[in-house]
């Protein structure tokens, strides 16, 4: 396999509180996946001046999923476009729509977390969760309509792959460099941590059963693998 003349680095490195963001470029375009939370639209800039880059340097924002930690400086790039799933845009905008329905929130929560029940202090973690989504969630931060091109209709940039891992949310896309051997994935939260995984404060996943099939499919799959809340590593050859 030709090895891939896309180049990724990381912006924001991702931890238990904070989602990874990365840059790919190819030395023609530039492109951000994942724009992190309004609190570290400082940083993210930072970062991007750091390799000489402002934000209308961008051509592209890819977003994994709508989760609130992965979206809310999309708003930053205003020249770029923006590819995402819309099954994921949909899902998490009604989401956190419905859950800041003062009355319904728990009944309505499992629409979208079915297999709620399955988890200990899942309540809890959920009303944490809404506390978040009513400080922070925000459809003005997403960019706007018109810079969207959905992934279910358009290919991503030449040299770049969607690989669908919706365990964690519906149309969750993680992205793929064909690179030597094995390809580089940027997984978004199809892989959220390498050893962490429970510590993450994130949602549970949507379907359980899909998003451990996700993760090793990733995990077998990759060679440089950027998780969704973790430091990047590097699978060594030869192995899973
Ligand atoms: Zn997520």
């Amino acid at each position: 396999m030709k090895t891939s003349e896309w180049k990724a680095d990381v912006l924001l490195t991702g931890n238990w509180r904070t989602a990874t963001s990365v840059l790919l470029s190819n030395g023609k375009l530039r492109i951000v996946v994942d724009t992190g939370m309004p609190h570290e639209a400082h940083l993210l800039l930072e970062a991007l001046e750091q390799r000489g880059l402002g934000a209308p340097d961008i051509h592209y924002v890819i977003n994994t999923h709508f989760h609130i930690d992965h979206v809310l400086n999309n708003t930053i790039f205003t020249n770029s476009l923006i590819c995402a799933s819309q099954e994921s845009y949909d899902w998490c905008c009604s989401l956190y729509f419905d859950l800041t329905d003062e009355q319904h929130w728990e009944q309505l929560l499992l629409k979208y977390y079915p297999e709620m029940s399955g988890y200990d202090h899942v309540l809890e973690h959920m009303h944490q969760m809404r506390k978040f989504t009513l400080r922070w969630w925000d459809l003005n931060r997403l960019g706007t309509l018109s810079q969207y091109r959905w992934i279910e209709q358009h290919a991503l940039p030449e040299g770049l792959q969607p690989f669908f891992t919706w365990g964690h949310v519906p149309g969750h896309v993680s992205v793929i460099i064909p690179d030597g051997p094995k390809p580089t994935i940027i997984a978004g939260d199809a892989f959220v941590s390498r050893a962490n995984e429970d510590r993450v404060l994130t949602m549970i996943p949507h379907n359980r059963e899909q998003a451990r099939r996700d993760r090793e499919k990733v995990l077998v799959w990759g060679g440089r693998i950027f998780p969704g809340h973790d430091v990047e590593f590097t699978n060594p050859p030869h192995s899973h």
